[in-house]
């Protein structure tokens, strides 16, 4: 039961970024399930103030209840807080093959991010805030195609 509520609840779409799920974020911290079929799954936001956390705790829920949960409690650890060097590497692979620029690895040189595109590691930064608050938009000198930069933080 614990397995199977693990898997379904690691595979819900984060709702921003609709090409990861919260496993491959590394947003899922910890699964439970007691004898009773009683689930408490906790979750770390990826960022403080997310918006989204409302809709990532009932997307959790539901699939927690759809793998056969009979109760679902998601608690939400901020501590310790979430960082862009809990992505595992299927998901920066991801990320790269929807345009997005992964995060530089907070424990190496920070480094501007290359193209997307076509690899040139010579892009200059349009904007600090893209769609989402985590993004920067940045343009490749190379290939001259915008793209989003998923900020280490
Ligand atoms: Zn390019």
């Amino acid at each position: 039961m614990r397995a199977r509520v693990e898997a379904a609840v690691a595979a819900v779409p984060d709702p921003e970024l609709r090409v990861l799920s919260i496993g491959e974020l590394g947003m899922l911290r910890g699964v439970s399930v007691d004898d009773g079929g009683h689930a408490v799954i906790t979750v770390t936001p990826t960022y403080l103030g997310c918006p989204a956390l409302e809709f990532i705790k009932a997307d959790v829920a539901a699939a927690a209840r759809a793998a056969g949960a009979t109760g679902v409690e998601v608690v939400v650890s901020l501590s310790p807080p979430w960082t862009t060097d809990w992505l595992s590497e299927t998901a920066r692979a991801k990320l790269a093959d929807a345009g997005i620029a992964p995060p530089g690895r907070l424990s190496l040189p920070m480094l501007a991010p290359g193209c997307p595109r076509c690899s040139s590691p010579d892009t200059t930064e349009l904007a600090s805030c893209g769609a989402a608050a985590c993004m920067a938009l940045r343009r490749c000198t190379g290939c001259g195609e915008p793209f989003e930069h998923m900020k280490a933080h």
